[in-house]
């Protein structure tokens, strides 16, 4: 499947293909810091396929426990958070599935480093809910 992605700002877009069967929630603590949020979703690239269409974005390389070094692709003027590679192996790229076009269409189907998810986050669908920014009551 092609996904187009693209920042909030317009500045940086990309493309790829994608096997939606493969999108993931990550609830690990450096997923959290680097989004601002809860967790984070993404979808691998079919090797070969990813394009930037536009733009460049800015590289943060981030270092894991383990010592693996991944680098983090994110706009330079809004700061959405783009795509990742190991600095190692460039080709397999992981998008971050929020700025893609197609997210609706890629629900995820597994979700990794449970032990630090927040307590509350496997069960949201109880709380009010607004269309909009406004509360109901
Ligand atoms: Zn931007
Ligand atoms: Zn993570």
């Amino acid at each position: 499947m092609k996904v187009h992605g693209s920042c909030h700002c317009g500045l940086i877009k990309f493309s790829a293909e994608v096997d939606p069967k493969l999108t993931s929630v990550c609830h690990c603590h450096d997923c959290q810091k680097l989004t601002g949020t809860a967790f984070r979703l993404s979808t691998p690239a079919i090797a070969g396929t990813f394009q930037i269409e536009s733009g460049e974005p800015k590289i943060y390389v981030k270092v894991a426990e383990s010592g693996s070094r991944r680098a983090q692709a994110f706009c330079p003027e809004c700061g959405s958070p783009l795509f990742t590679h190991g600095v190692d192996n460039p080709s397999a790229i992981g998008l971050r599935v929020g700025v893609l076009d197609e997210r609706a269409q890629l629900p995820p189907t597994w979700q990794k480093w449970c032990s630090s998810a927040m307590p509350w986050v496997q069960d949201i669908s109880q709380l009010e809910q607004a269309q909009g920014n406004a509360r109901n009551s």
